[in-house]
């Protein structure tokens, strides 16, 4: 298999297209903003960050990835968008932020070149955008280390899901622009848990993340039928 190709070009254009926004915590990215602490902390209680070698895959602007780097990990973001990694680049510079690099380059031509090379491998909201997320899991098991975690974020597709995450985000409250979540590219997490097993990546946790629209907060549940976490531990 070519695996160089498991990319959707409509996808990297609609994140282009919007990519001087990254940064605007008021703009279609404020949802990022928003649950990147709630993301960050549980990446940290389950694996303190200080002093880690860390990857985050389809890193767009850098919101998670300059946020590791703060908590003290070393952090490579990879993406297939140039426009949102100069946007990350330039946050960088701007910000200061210390240890954070970006490079344009699939996770599965990195996986080949750098493999088990990271303690930890995040890949945030970015399996549902992709063609084959199975081969992103493989990619991500190969790069980190035995023994290593790997976090996971995405939308799970369920009737739930359909109504908040499509029907509400995009029609209802236009959190996100229209067409930004395909429902049939949602994964359920059966299936991401398969991939982990098919990857040699056990499952140790899981997280929802929920969202009151009244209240416009997010907060980590049970329940992981909308947006949910796995963190993974290679065998
Ligand atoms: N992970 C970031 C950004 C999520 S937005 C965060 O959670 O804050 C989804 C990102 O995935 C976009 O930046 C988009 O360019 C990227 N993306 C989509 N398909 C990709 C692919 N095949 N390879 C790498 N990145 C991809």
């Amino acid at each position: 298999m070519n695996t160089t190709l498991n990319v959707d070009p409509a996808e990297i254009a609609k994140f282009s297209a919007l990519a001087h926004r990254w940064w605007d915590m008021d703009s279609e990215f404020q949802p990022l903003h928003q649950i990147n602490p709630l993301r960050l902390e549980w990446i940290n209680s389950i694996l303190p960050l200080q002093g880690l070698c860390a990857l985050d895959i389809g890193c767009g602007g850098g919101i998670l990835a300059d946020s590791m780097a703060r908590k003290g990990a070393d952090v490579l973001g990879i993406d297939l968008s140039s426009k949102a990694l100069k946007v990350a680049q330039m946050h960088a510079l701007e910000a200061q932020t210390p240890r954070v690099a970006y490079r344009e380059v699939s996770a599965e031509a990195l996986a080949s070149e750098m493999p088990g090379q990271f303690d930890v491998v995040t890949c945030m909201e970015m399996l549902e955008h992709v063609p084959n997320p199975a081969s992103v899991v493989q990619a991500c098991a190969t790069l980190v280390k035995p023994g290593g975690w790997v976090f996971f974020s995405t939308l799970n597709r369920s009737p739930k899901s359909f109504l908040l995450a499509i029907l509400g985000a995009e029609y209802v409250l236009n959190m996100l622009p229209r067409g930004t979540h395909e429902f049939a590219k949602m994964i359920r997490p059966s299936e991401l848990a398969n991939y982990c097993r098919s990857s040699f990546l056990d499952v140790r946790q899981t997280s929802g993340l929920e969202y009151n629209p009244l209240t416009k907060r997010y907060w980590l549940s049970d329940d992981t039928g909308v947006n949910y976490m796995f963190a993974a531990q290679k065998q």
